[in-house]
């Protein structure tokens, strides 16, 4: 999505590129998540490009296929196919002497003026080391990495995790499987949100009426904004005590009371990143489901033994565990000026400045990078804020204003103290494990308001940048 974006900016700028892919096709997290039920519960209409607005979407929220379909089609329309080498791992980037030596996988090498690395944040899967994994006689796999030759109809499905993905596959699996399981280690707040769908007079009238559009849009961001942007980032807010509540009177729908305390998380609502769906409790009260909340010691031949004992017989497993969020452009491995390495710098967690510039590392910029903001938000406009801000960098250097341009130490660690600061009164830290928390369990997001964040990367403050 942000590849895609940044090949469109620069063209726009008459600036020729390289677009490096790993894969064999567009689309980044849309082509490597398969999954059924894989669906975004970002509202579709704002989840686009400013310039690329759809008026076709069929609901409030789309499927995983549609939004694949209009990257596809974005990516296809706006000429960034002719300009992508697929299958180009890029494995090394070296600046060397005001340019950045790139090495690719497959023996390409080139050299570049700038690099922006559009490499995503949830790509890494995270395959934990379960005891006797490699002993399961049936199909595993984790849920990014789809195995569309295996069978589902009628089979016994366990699914391992209960972050959104799981939510969506329960919703999907239940009704297909003979026996659902889902292995649950904490449980998640839930928070319900009917899919509206859209008419085809909605969509006629979109199309004719591009304001009509864009009004919609305007009122879809203002409701996460006003709403759930300013709860995570303020624990006192009445944003988050409505949002609890709803979750809770949510929970209240289910009827069994032992089902319903065991699907109640120990934590305050949106500490981990919500679910979002209207549909998870309802699958997991279906006769066929089952929710295991009992730890998982091994996996057997036949299926998952967990701590009290019982053996669950599976056909299929799957591994809704997430991913390694920290690692964005790596392992490809980045050597900046002087020969620092990135993997060096960013040995106790990644940080960039404003999430786009990483001192010592000069024309290398990074959408979606470190501390971006994350979540609930269209991630495609918070791109285009940082695309539009890393143009005005690049046109100094295009410009003949400077030729190398990096992010100071000093800015670096000034905004990172008060990144850190402003964390102390998040959701995040208020007593949950979750993979917006590094190691050092400072949460790895924008922990300010979003609209510091669109001020912010409104235009560089260039005292905060060496310029050379
Ligand atoms: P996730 O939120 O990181 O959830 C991973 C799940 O796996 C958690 O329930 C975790 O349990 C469990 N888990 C991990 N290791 C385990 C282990 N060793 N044993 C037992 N359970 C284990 O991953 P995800 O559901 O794939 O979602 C990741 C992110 O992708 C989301 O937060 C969201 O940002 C994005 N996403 C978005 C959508 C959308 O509709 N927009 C849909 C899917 C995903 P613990 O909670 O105990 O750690």
């Amino acid at each position: 999505m942000a590849g895609i974006l940044a090949a469109i900016k620069l063209r726009d700028r008459g600036i020729e590129c390289d677009v490096f892919e790993k894969g064999d096709g567009v689309g980044g997290t849309w082509r490597e998540n398969t999954y059924p039920g894989l669906a975004c519960d970002v509202a579709a209409h704002w989840y686009t490009y400013s310039f690329a607005r759809n008026p076709e979407w069929d609901s409030l929220m789309a499927e995983g296929k549609d939004i694949r379909a209009y990257f596809q089609r974005v990516a296809h329309d706006f000429g960034v196919l002719e300009r992508t080498r697929f299958n180009s791992e890029v494995t090394e980037l070296r600046y060397r002497e005001g340019a950045w030596d790139l090495a690719c996988a497959n023996g390409y090498e080139g050299r570049y003026d700038f690099v922006i690395a559009a490499t995503g944040v949830l790509h890494h899967p995270n395959i934990p080391q379960f005891e006797g994994i490699e002993t399961f006689k049936g199909a595993v796999f984790h849920s990014a990495r789809w195995d569309h030759d295996v069978a589902l109809d009628g089979k016994r499905i366990g699914v391992i995790g209960t972050g959104s993905t799981a939510a969506q596959l329960a919703t999907a699996l239940v009704p297909r499987a003979k026996r659902f399981d889902l292995f649950q280690r904490t449980a998640q707040w839930v928070l319900p949100r009917d899919n509206v769908p859209y008419s085809e007079e909605d969509k006629a009238r979109f199309r004719k009426d591009p304001e009509a559009l864009e009004a919609l849009i305007r009122e879809l961001r203002a409701k996460t904004l006003e709403g759930f942007a300013t709860a995570v980032i303020d624990v006192d807010s009445p944003e988050l005590a409505a949002i609890e509540q709803i979750c809770r009177e949510n929970l209240d729908t289910v009827k069994d009371p032992e089902l319903r305390r065991r699907l109640t998380p120990d934590y305050r609502v949106a500490c981990k990143r919500l679910v979002i769906s209207s549909t998870f409790y309802d699958a997991i009260q279906q006769p066929n489901a089952d929710l295991v909340t009992s730890p998982i010691r091994r996996i057997e031949p036949t299926g998952v033994r967990t701590a009290d004992g019982a053996l669950h017989d599976l056909d299929v497993l799957v591994l809704a565990t997430g991913f390694l969020v920290d690692r964005f452009i790596r392992p490809t491995r980045v050597v900046g000026r002087d020969g620092i390495d990135l993997d060096d710098v960013w040995a106790d967690g990644p940080l960039a400045y404003l999430s786009v510039s990483v001192p010592n590392f000069p024309n290398f910029f990074l959408l979606n990078g470190p501390n971006s903001p994350i979540g609930n938000f269209s991630l495609v406009e918070v791109a285009q804020h940082q695309i539009e801000y890393i143009m005005q960098l690049i046109d100094g250097i295009r410009c003949g204003e400077y030729s190398e341009v990096s992010a100071t130490p000093e800015a670096m660690h000034t905004f990172e103290a008060e990144r850190c600061e402003a964390a102390r009164k998040t959701v995040w830290v208020t007593g949950c494990d979750s993979w917006y928390l590094d190691k050092n369990g400072v949460p790895a997001s924008w922990t300010f308001s979003y609209d510091r964040f669109v001020e912010e990367t409104a235009a560089p403050r260039m005292e905060d940048f060496e310029v050379r």
